[in-house]
């Protein structure tokens, strides 16, 4: 193993746990077609998995522009990398834990184009950081982060592993941070005020300011339950099995026996969560049959 890289450094990034608020609040609403040429959801059909079951986009999604989000976080995510470099804690292209997180992000990755049209120009990356953190986020443009903590702590499968970047990939493809950056500035600004701002093109300081922001979102509970639809659904076309959120959040809630308060206070909906997982099941278990299967198989970090 590299000498380099430090598993359990204690690097550290205030970004969006993964589980950062879980009450799962169910939202059902029709959407036609979120997606131009999306084929209407028929009653009893399959193939389009769980789509009926996201909501449509926030009107403040569109109030700041995609661009200069997706730019706003590569910026932070380099720096995230570049210190994480300095520290020992950035994970070696070789490293088994890079490899299969890298192997289970490149099945995922083709299907988020249905998701959202701009994901194919996105320059997708995917890293490991040595922390006993147990936390793993997908920015705005695809730039997909694991700590180390939560791979080695909850002994993740790979099935969970890919329900965790399905999730937070989701975040990214639903643009959940650009719909929080849009409400933070419509408050404090005015929309009028922000829509001429950006119209008049000075987007860029008003946006260079709120990158920081990218650093500690709280997404919405309507947020959260809609990144764990379309991640089950994402993990699922990839060839993994969707039943690991169920496994996974038990873990999770285990884990939160004990753990400090802030990380229990964003899991106070466990059951729920499970339940939710569970009901959509009969849904997705085709697809995932359907799916091909990866050719290789990893397992998580030996323990401590
Ligand atoms: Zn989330």
């Amino acid at each position: 193993m590299t000498p380099h890289f430090d598993p359990h450094a204690d690097f550290d990034a205030p970004v969006h746990a993964f589980s950062c608020r879980c009450p799962f609040h169910a939202r059902r609403l029709f959407t036609g077609a979120l997606v131009a040429g999306a084929a209407l959801p028929v009653l009893g059909q399959t193939a389009d998995g769980l789509r009926e079951d996201v909501g449509k986009e926030s009107r403040f999604t569109k109030l700041v522009p995609a661009e200069q989000v997706e730019a706003a976080a590569e910026q932070q995510y380099r720096q995230m990398v570049q210190q994480a470099a300095q520290q020992k804690a950035l994970g070696p292209a070789d490293h088994p834990q890079v490899v299969r997180l890298r192997t289970i992000a490149q099945r995922i990755i083709p299907f988020s184009q249905t998701w959202n049209q701009r994901a194919k120009q996105w320059r997708w990356e995917v890293n490991l950081f040595g922390s006993k953190q147990l936390n793993a986020f997908c920015m705005p443009g695809g730039k997909i982060a694991f700590f180390y903590g939560i791979l080695s702590e909850l002994q993740l499968t790979d099935d969970e592993v890919a329900t965790i970047m399905g999730h937070e990939v989701a975040h990214a493809l639903r643009e959940h941070a650009r719909e929080r950056m849009g409400k933070t500035a419509a408050t404090r600004i005015g929309a009028g005020l922000l829509s001429s701002i950006l119209g008049l093109g000075s987007a860029g300081d008003t946006l260079l300011n709120m990158g920081g922001q990218l650093l500690t979102l709280r997404f919405s509970r309507e947020d959260e339950s809609e990144a764990d639809i379309v991640g089950m659904e994402l993990a699922a076309r990839a060839g993994y099995d969707p039943a690991a959120g169920v496994t996974l959040w038990q873990k999770m809630m285990k884990a939160s026996q004990g753990a400090p308060p802030e990380f229990l206070s964003t899991h106070p909906a466990g059951e729920t969560r499970i339940r939710d997982i569970q009901s959509r099941l009969p849904r997705v278990q085709p697809i995932y049959a359907n799916a091909p299967k990866p050719d290789r198989k990893f397992g998580p970090p030996a323990p401590k």
